[in-house]
C-alpha cells in the first residue's frame, strides 16, 4: 500500500500542529494542536478533516497547547486509540489541558452572561470548545514512552522518540514504516530547541532519513547567545534594586518560568545579585516546576541534576509561590524591591495585568520581557514603545523601564535549524518546511535548497503527499 502524508496544521502558519501519516492500513496522527492565530481559530471549532474514530494512534511531540490543545476534542469526537508521548510530556500536558479546559468553560459562561445582559445572540453557540470532563477523558489514553526505545504502533510501523531540547519532555519523532526494501523513515521535528541552552540537552542529531518535517518558527532570524542571559538578568535586577522599584516579569508557565528561577538561583549562589523576595504568581507554573523536580534525569549537566535532586535548582531563600488571587493582590502592599513572575507571557490575560497596573507608571520599576510577543498583544504594544496602554479597561502612562532579554528563546534560530539538518550525511528524499509563517518558511526553504541542493518543499494546509 502506498503511504501518504497529509498536512492538517502548522503548514504555512505557526500553530495548530497536526500531520496525518497513512501507511500499512493504519492512520497515525502526529500532534493535535490548537490554532492560536486569530485568522485560523475557526479551524478549532470545525469538524476534524478526518473522522477521529478512524485514527489508530496519536504521537505527541510535546505539551505546548499548539501541539496538544485539541486532543480533548479529538477524544470527545470518537478517537479511542493511544496517545504516545514521553512521561514528562504526559505530566505537563495534564496540567495544561485541564487549565485550557477550565478557561474554555469560563469563557463560554462569561460570553453567555454578557449576551444575556445585552439581549443578543452571538454568531457562535456559547459553549466551551471542550470541557474539563473532556480533558480528563483524553488523559486516560496517554501512554508514556521512553526516549530512544522504539514503540510498536502496528505491524510495519514503529515510532522512536528522541530529545528535542525545546521544553521538558519534548521530542522529535522518527517513524519507520513499510516492509523489506520498501522500508522508509520519516522524522517529525516537533519544535527544535537551542544548542547550548541553559537546562536541557542539545536537540538530537540524525544522520540518515528518507523524509523530514522541519519546523521554521525562526527560520529567518538569529538569536542572542543564551550565555548572555546571566549578565543581562544581573544588570536589570541590580539597577532596579538600586532605584527601589519592582521587577515585573511576564512569563510562560512551561520552561520559561523554570529557566528564570534557574538563572536567579545561579546568580544568588554566585553573589551577583542581592537577596530579594521573588514571587512566582502562577499556580500553573508552580505545578510544572514540580514536574521538573520529578525529572531531574532529563537535565543536561550533572551538577544541575544533583542540585535538582536536592531541591535547590529551582528554589532559593526568598522565593514564594503565590496560590490565591487574594495573595496575589496583597503583593501590592509590599514596600521595597520585589520580583513578580506571572502569566500570561504576552500580557494578554492572567494575573500579570494587575501587576502591570501597579507598576507600569512607576519610573523606578522595570517590566522585563523574556519571550516572544505576538502582534496585537499588550506585551507587543509595550515593547514597541507605546507611551499609553489600556489595561483592564483603564488607560495608563508607561513610565517604567522596559527591558527585553532575547537569549531565552526555546526555539532554534536559522543557524541552529541548519545545524540540526546538517547532521544528515545522505540527502533525504524530501524535506518539508512546516511550523513557520508562510514567508519565513519559504525563505528558509530557499536557503536550504541553495545550501544543500536537496529536495525541499513548503506544504500548504490540507496538502497530501505520497511517500514512495
Ligand atoms: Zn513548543
Amino acid at each position: 500500500m502506498q503511504s501518504k502524508l497529509t498536512f492538517l496544521g502548522a503548514a504555512r502558519n505557526v500553530t495548530g500542529s497536526r500531520y496525518l501519516l497513512e501507511t500499512c492500513d493504519v492512520k497515525v496522527l502526529v500532534d493535535c494542536g490548537l490554532y492560536q492565530e486569530r485568522q485560523f481559530s475557526g479551524r478549532n471549532w470545525g469538524p476534524f478533516p478526518i473522522p477521529p474514530n478512524t485514527i489508530n494512534s496519536v504521537l505527541l511531540t510535546h505539551a505546548h497547547v499548539d501541539h496538544c490543545g485539541l486532543l480533548p476534542k479529538l477524544v470527545r469526537e470518537g478517537f479511542r486509540g493511544k496517545i504516545y508521548c514521553t512521561t514528562a510530556t504526559a505530566e505537563i500536558a495534564k496540567i495544561i489541558l485541564l487549565d485550557a479546559a477550565h478557561l474554555q468553560e469560563e469563557d463560554a459562561e462569561f460570553k453567555k452572561r454578557r449576551h444575556e445582559r445585552e439581549g443578543r445572540k452571538g454568531p457562535h453557540l456559547e459553549i466551551p470548545l471542550y470541557t474539563v470532563a473532556d480533558a480528563k477523558a483524553s488523559l486516560h489514553l496517554f501512554s508514556p514512552v521512553e526516549y530512544g526505545k522504539p514503540v510498536h504502533i502496528c505491524d510495519g510501523v514503529e515510532a522512536t522518540f528522541h530529545n528535542a531540547g525545546h521544553v521538558l519532555g519534548s521530542s522529535m519523532i522518527q517513524v519507520a514504516f513499510g516492509q523489506g526494501n520498501e522500508k522508509r523513515t520519516i522524522i517529525f521535528s516537533g519544535d527544535i530547541g537551542r544548542f547550548n541552552g541553559a537546562i536541557l540537552p542539545d536537540p538530537n542529531i540524525f544522520n540518515k532519513t528518507d523524509y523530514v518535517l522541519v519546523e521554521s518558527t525562526y527560520g529567518d532570524r538569529l538569536h542572542e547567545d543564551a550565555a548572555s542571559i546571566d549578565d543581562n538578568v544581573a544588570e536589570i535586577v541590580n539597577s532596579t534594586c538600586k532605584g527601589r522599584g519592582n521587577i515585573i516579569v511576564p512569563s510562560f508557565a512551561l520552561q520559561r518560568a523554570q529557566e528564570i528561577l534557574y538563572h536567579l538561583s545561579n546568580l544568588l549562589g554566585q553573589g551577583r545579585i542581592p537577596h530579594l523576595m521573588v514571587f512566582l504568581d502562577s499556580p500553573m507554573a508552580a505545578s510544572i516546576t514540580e514536574v521538573f523536580r520529578h525529572h531531574c534525569e532529563l537535565l543536561d549537566h550533572e551538577a544541575d541534576r544533583q542540585l535538582c535532586l536536592s531541591g535547590a535548582l529551582f528554589d532559593f531563600p526568598g522565593l514564594k509561590i503565590v496560590q490565591t488571587i487574594d495573595e496575589s493582590k496583597a503583593l501590592n502592599n509590599i514596600v521595597g524591591t520585589i520580583m513578580i513572575i506571572a502569566g500570561a507571557g504576552m500580557c494578554n490575560g492572567g494575573r500579570i495585568k494587575h501587576h502591570l497596573v501597579n507598576n507600569i507608571s512607576r519610573p523606578e520599576s522595570t517590566i522585563l520581557f523574556t519571550g516572544y510577543q505576538a502582534a496585537g498583544t499588550l506585551g507587543r504594544q509595550i515593547i514597541d514603545g507605546a507611551t499609553k496602554v489600556r489595561i483592564l479597561g483603564q488607560q495608563y502612562t508607561v513610565r517604567a523601564k522596559i527591558a527585553q532579554i532575547h537569549g531565552f528563546s526555546a526555539h532554534a534560530d536559522k543557524d541552529e535549524l541548519f545545524r540540526w539538518l546538517s547532521g544528515l550525511v545522505v540527502a533525504p528524499k524530501r524535506i518539508f518546511v512546516t511550523h513557520g509563517e508562510s514567508e519565513v518558511a519559504e525563505k528558509f526553504g530557499e536557503f536550504l535548497k541553495e545550501k544543500t541542493g536537496w529536495e525541499v518543499s513548503v506544504p500548504e494546509y490540507g496538502e497530501e503527499v505520497l511517500l514512495d
